[in-house]
């Protein structure tokens, strides 16, 4: 996106990636249909130590300004849920769209080229096993540590330490979590089964679906949450939300019995996964107090994770060069003129539901304006 707008107003850019195509990302990207943008963006759909910095980006390049490229390009698409847009087709189309452009907007690009050193004599000297590119301005997109069997590397940071750039400690956003031993025992034999829920976490919540998996738990509900969530901290899982499953007792005709509550929790929760709650943690009595014990932990069902399943499975990295160095409007650096960082590598973070891709493109954007 920053090549193309930097392009379009007649720079000369050279687009150099280490990988042997463009956009892998894009093509994996939310199920191989890729989640472009959110109707809804706005900027508490983000992370960073600076809730206000991604702000001018995201206002001076919007979802529409997205789709109207889209549209352009004839793209079919249709929202999921939530204002989420994803391409009726295949990812490849957004992949191609963007190719595109950077054809039509001059863009030289190189694939298999892997910068082995940086340097700032007076412009910038980026060099390669056979070749150097000098150019006044370098921009760095090289997204975070999310995945590297597709080539995602720590050159981003490296380079912005080098040139004496603050990094936020990066770490694994929107990544399934690890339950602990005793939980796995308790729950993992479940894989497969999901329910309604709400995660919350330091202040936080978000309403999805959660999904018990061979390991843990994951599904929108967590994977947002993931983002927020710190070792050894506790996220908390309404199992019901909305739900009064002790309410029925209240009526002196109802029977208080094991059978009873079943019924109720089987409305809130699959079968296998309520019948399980049940056997784990039964009322220990049938007192008021002993149900509204029960009511209390299937609302606030405190699980301490053992950590999260990594790199190797976030579809993300939160953290990154910190946005105190970099300029909102153009992400130039303050102190490295001709330094640019956008995208992923930048500590401004998404939510799940196409908030990370528009930030990419925005951020682009707006480096690509000013260069
Ligand atoms: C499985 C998965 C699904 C996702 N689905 C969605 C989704 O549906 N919607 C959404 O909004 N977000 C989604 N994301 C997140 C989104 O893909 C990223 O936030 C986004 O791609 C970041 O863009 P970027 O340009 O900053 O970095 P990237 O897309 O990661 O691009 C970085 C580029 O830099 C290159 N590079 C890295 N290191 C070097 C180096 N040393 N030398 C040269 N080149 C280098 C890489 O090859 C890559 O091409 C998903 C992520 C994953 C992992």
């Amino acid at each position: 996106m920053c090549a193309i707008e930097a392009g379009k107003r007649g720079r000369r850019v050279a687009l150099l990636d280490h990988a042997d195509r463009l956009g892998k990302k894009i093509l994996i990207s939310g199920g191989g249909c890729c989640n472009f943008t959110n109707l809804h963006c706005r900027p508490e759909d983000f992370l960073s130590a600076n809730l206000h910095f991604a702000k001018s980006a995201l206002a001076r390049f919007t979802p529409a300004d997205f789709i109207a490229l889209v549209e352009q390009h004839r793209i079919p698409y249709h929202e999921k849920t939530l204002g989420q847009l994803f391409c009726d087709r295949s990812a490849r189309d957004i992949l191609e769209m963007l190719e595109a452009e950077c054809r039509a907007a001059a863009v030289s690009i190189f694939l298999n080229t892997k910068i082995k050193e940086v340097t700032r004599p007076s412009g910038f000297v980026a060099r390669t096993a056979n070749a150097e590119f000098h150019a006044p301005a370098l921009v760095v997109a090289s997204g975070g540590l999310s995945i590297p069997k597709i080539g995602a590397t720590s050159f981003g940071y490296d380079l912005a330490r080098q040139f004496g750039l603050k990094i936020r400690e990066p770490w694994p956003g929107l990544v399934p979590l690890l339950f602990a031993a005793d939980d796995r025992s308790r729950y993992c034999d479940l894989a497969g089964v999901s329910a309604d829920a709400i995660a919350s976490c330091n202040g936080q919540q978000f309403r999805e679906k959660m999904l018990i998996t061979h390991r843990g738990l994951s599904g929108p509900a967590i994977l947002q949450i993931s983002s927020y969530w710190k070792k050894p901290e506790a996220i908390s899982l309404d199992l019901a939300p909305g739900a009064d499953l002790t309410a029925v007792f209240r009526d002196p005709a109802t029977t208080r019995t094991l059978a009873a509550l079943r019924t109720e929790l089987r409305r809130s929760l699959p079968h296998r996964f309520a019948d399980r709650w049940l056997e784990v943690h039964a009322p220990a009595s049938w007192t008021n107090a002993a149900l509204a014990d029960f009511e209390q932990q299937v609302h606030a069902w405190p699980v301490v994770p053992a950590g999260t399943e990594g790199y190797e499975k976030a579809e993300v990295t939160a953290g990154g060069v910190d946005t105190d160095e970099l300029s909102a409007k153009t992400m130039e650096s303050r102190k490295v003129p001709g330094l640019f960082f956008i995208g992923e590598v930048v500590d401004v973070t998404g939510h799940l539901g196409g908030f990370n891709f528009q930030w990419a493109w925005a951020s682009g954007a707006a480096a690509g304006r000013a260069l």
